[in-house]
């Protein structure tokens, strides 16, 4: 059956070869399993249901969203020769009914239709008549709540298939790869058993860095100086951040323009186009910018703060390199940003369990900034794609920029410090203790008598601080959930305190990093 689709893959399509994972893909739906495939934009996803729909008897219902999209597929299949069609509500009636009869009589195998289309009373008759072999539902994120274009007919579609004399194939195609949203389509979708394929979301030509306890300002200066004709975008977490950044570089020398939804549309447009002709080549932004922005040559990407999830990270990033050129994603981090995030969410979220899912999420990005592990890894097991080996050598942490250090008897003084408090307190009022400070607060609790009160006067609060963020990071320690997260033990801490592993830290970071870049001449 591969062969098969190997030489129509040729044949019909023009194509010499299976790109990532379709391969994978076709053969699964071939093979008759419902499937779930996660690939980003551009992977070529239609492809993957397209292809299978010519080797199945019968037809393949493909569900879309977009109307306009519809028509631009179908005429790109007929193009290839390939009998297919839509239906949707731009149909006049008369033509309606010459397609309805065209599908009865077998004259189509592939029929895009819209959710709302499968409801209606005469499309089911119609599919009830005829054998739906295969059915592809495009943008299965839609079936969501957790996504941001949820449409409440996708719900629908088991009903549909519940339906039909016998069910079909189904393949479901999403580019959102957040672990919530696959769940979704499994559960709401009622895939059977499905196989799911994560696929092509490494992008080999991105370097990945995090910098933590860096100045900030300071790190962009010498980076933008450093990389003066380089077309980059420079993320920050608010409006009045980026009014701020861009006024300091352009106090000293350096020219940026600048893009947050608080400008008025003319002035933002004309901003959006004068980055695209790199007059100035870098762009200093909220997360307002970059929907639908396709620059090829931006060689950075740098985030001033950390954005809220690691999804809304890796298509940020992801905006460097589009040429396949190499570039860099750079990720500054002082534990302030989770706060300054912590209360945009809370702004925008009103209900309790978002709340608590989106701060699971925000904990997530400050996990990455801590983690010892490969970033990339990190990134593409967050999503869910296996491709890839465990360490990429392209990452501020397999780059090892510096020696490991051996942070296990730190790691001790810090975990005895959260057992003896018992778990009551979150991670400022944590480090405060083991810095010894003299706070009224931990008079008033009697904190200066716990026995751990002062153990790591030699450290600043700065560094116990980042330190609780790597032992989160690393599973010997975890928040709460909520508004104020309470520092508790987590499911390796037993082993460190007991001596039984040695906690081990790559020394990456600010100080390593400040050498790489160098300060402005
Ligand atoms: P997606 O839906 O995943 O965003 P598309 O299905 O629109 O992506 O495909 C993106 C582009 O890739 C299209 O122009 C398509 O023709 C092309 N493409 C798909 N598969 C292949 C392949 N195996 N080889 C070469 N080009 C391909
Ligand atoms: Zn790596």
């Amino acid at each position: 059956m591969l062969a098969e689709a190997q030489k129509k893959l040729h044949q019909v399509f023009g194509y010499p070869a299976f790109r990532g994972g379709q391969g994978k893909v076709v053969a699964s739906l071939l093979q008759g399993h419902d499937t779930l495939a996660i690939m980003p934009t551009g992977a070529g996803k239609s492809l993957c249901y397209q292809l299978p729909a010519l080797l199945v008897d019968g037809i393949t219902l493909v569900v879309s969203p977009l109307i306009s999209l519809m028509k631009d597929q179908v005429d790109a299949l007929l193009a290839h020769g390939i009998a297919a069609t839509f239906i949707n509500s731009s149909l006049k009636a008369a033509e309606l009914r010459e397609r309805l009869a065209g599908i009865e009589n077998g004259r189509y195998k592939l029929v895009y239709v819209s959710p709302e289309r499968l409801q209606a009373e005469n499309f089911l008759e119609i599919a009830r008549r005829v054998q739906v072999s295969l059915i592809a539902v495009d943008e299965a994120h839609c079936v969501s709540q957790w996504g941001h274009d949820f449409r409440p007919s996708y719900r629908k579609i088991p009903l549909f298939l519940a339906k039909l004399p016998r069910r079909p194939v189904v393949g479901a195609f999403t580019a959102t790869a957040t672990p919530e949203v696959k769940e979704d389509i499994i559960k709401l979708l009622h895939l059977q058993k499905p196989h799911v394929i994560v696929t092509g979301f490494d992008r080999k030509n991105l370097s990945f860095s995090v910098l933590r306890e860096v100045d900030k300002d300071e790190f962009l200066l010498s980076y933008l100086t450093a990389h003066k004709k380089q077309s980059g975008i420079v993320y920050a977490a608010t409006r009045d951040d980026v009014e701020k950044i861009a006024l300091f570089l352009q106090e000293n020398g350096l020219a940026c323009g600048r893009y947050h939804a608080g400008m008025r549309k003319a002035e933002r447009t004309a901003s959006q186009e004068a980055f695209l002709r790199d007059e100035p080549p870098v762009m200093v932004a909220t997360n307002a910018f970059g929907m639908g922005i396709d620059k090829a040559n931006v060689r950075f990407v740098i985030h001033y703060s950390i954005p809220q999830n690691l999804e809304a990270y890796y298509q940020e990033a992801g905006r460097a390199g589009r040429d396949g050129e190499t570039a860099e994603c750079i990720l500054l981090f002082h534990p302030r940003d989770k706060i300054v995030q912590q209360y945009l969410i809370e702004q925008t979220v009103y209900s309790s369990r978002r709340l608590r899912h989106e701060l699971a999420k925000l904990q997530q990005v400050v996990d990455y900034c801590h983690t010892a592990k490969c970033l990339r890894r990190t990134l593409l097991d967050y999503f869910g794609d296996e491709e890839g080996g465990e360490g990429c050598g392209n990452c501020s942490n397999c780059r090892g920029e510096g020696e490991v250090l051996d942070v296990t008897v730190e790691a001790q003084k810090i975990l005895s410090c959260v057992y003896r408090l018992q778990g009551r307190f979150g991670a400022a009022m944590v480090a405060q203790v083991l810095k010894g400070a003299g706070t009224k607060r931990i008079r008033r609790l009697r904190l200066d008598s716990v026995s751990t009160y002062g153990i790591m006067a030699e450290k600043s609060i700065a560094e116990i601080r980042d330190l609780i963020g790597f032992l989160i990071a690393e599973g010997c320690l975890r928040l709460t959930e909520g508004k104020y997260p309470l520092l508790k033990l987590g499911r390796n801490a037993a082993a460190v305190l007991k001596g039984q592993i040695k906690v081990l830290r790559p020394s990456g970071g600010g100080i390593v990093q400040e050498e790489r870049y160098g300060r402005p001449g």
